[in-house]
């Protein structure tokens, strides 16, 4: 089953990871499996998403439609526990994507527009459970980078909540690369007091989808629940 390099690599990482993720939860006080593992499988193929499933990885994040849709369709022809995979679109969603997505994904991070939000709730086949939802936050301030300004998620988070074929679960923030440690955990303790300030409005969410390969400690440090972790499973991406 492990016979080629790569694979063996795979499940190495995931065991890798799981464990720093451990460690995390203890050292920064968190309760014990409180933070998911979502593999980030964009621009990673088909062999290396099976070899993670062989090992116990269920959870896979996608950023490019079609590329989602071949892997998603030949998964499930080919695998017998393809039935238990949950698959997340973390990429920007553009309104002529929203049909496949609402069909084929269990869950949508990266929701900032109300427009993209009505049309999933409204593609969202009636024999599926309710689409989850997660709205992304911009905690950085830059201009090129998507996801709502932090004094606009209340309002939005509202209105998600009178979609029936949506079930928001949570805010998801990609914040501007750094390697000071200080700052990471600063950027997502935004993301955390948003949360909050949706609890005191009697909006309780369940995910805060934040953490990468360079910075999922910092996320976990400031209450992370959701890891999207793509490089340090599979390795450097083809493009
Ligand atoms: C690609 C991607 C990731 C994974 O990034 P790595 O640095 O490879 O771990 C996580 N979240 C989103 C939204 C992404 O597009």
């Amino acid at each position: 089953m492990m016979s080629n390099k790569n694979s063996t690599t795979i499940t190495q990482h995931l065991v890798e990871i799981k464990n720093l993720i451990s460690t995390y939860e203890k050292k920064y006080g968190r309760e014990k499996d409180s933070v998911k593992l979502l593999a980030i499988s964009k621009k990673q193929s088909i062999e290396k998403i099976k070899e993670a499933i062989y090992s116990g990885q269920y959870c896979f994040g996608e950023s490019y439609l079609q590329e989602a849709l071949t892997k998603i369709i030949a998964l499930s022809q080919q695998e017998n526990r393809s039935n238990n995979i949950e698959w997340h679109f973390v990429g920007p969603v553009q309104s002529n994507k929203t049909k496949k997505i609402a069909e084929y994904f269990d869950w949508v991070h990266s929701i900032d527009n109300m427009h993209i939000a009505e049309r999933l709730n409204n593609q969202r086949p009636s024999h599926l459970p309710a689409l989850n939802i997660c709205i992304q936050v911009n905690v950085s301030h830059e201009l090129s980078k998507s996801g709502l300004n932090e004094s606009d998620v209340i309002p939005f988070a509202k209105h998600c909540l009178t979609l029936p074929h949506l079930t928001l679960r949570g805010l998801m923030t990609l914040p501007a690369p750094t390697h000071q440690f200080d700052e990471q955990r600063k950027a997502f303790r935004k993301l955390f007091s948003l949360k909050q300030a949706l609890h005191e409005q009697g909006i309780f969410l369940d995910t805060l989808s934040m953490g990468m390969s360079d910075d999922f400690e910092a996320a976990i440090a400031e209450g992370s629940t959701l890891v999207r972790i793509g490089t340090a499973i599979f390795g450097s991406r083809t493009n």
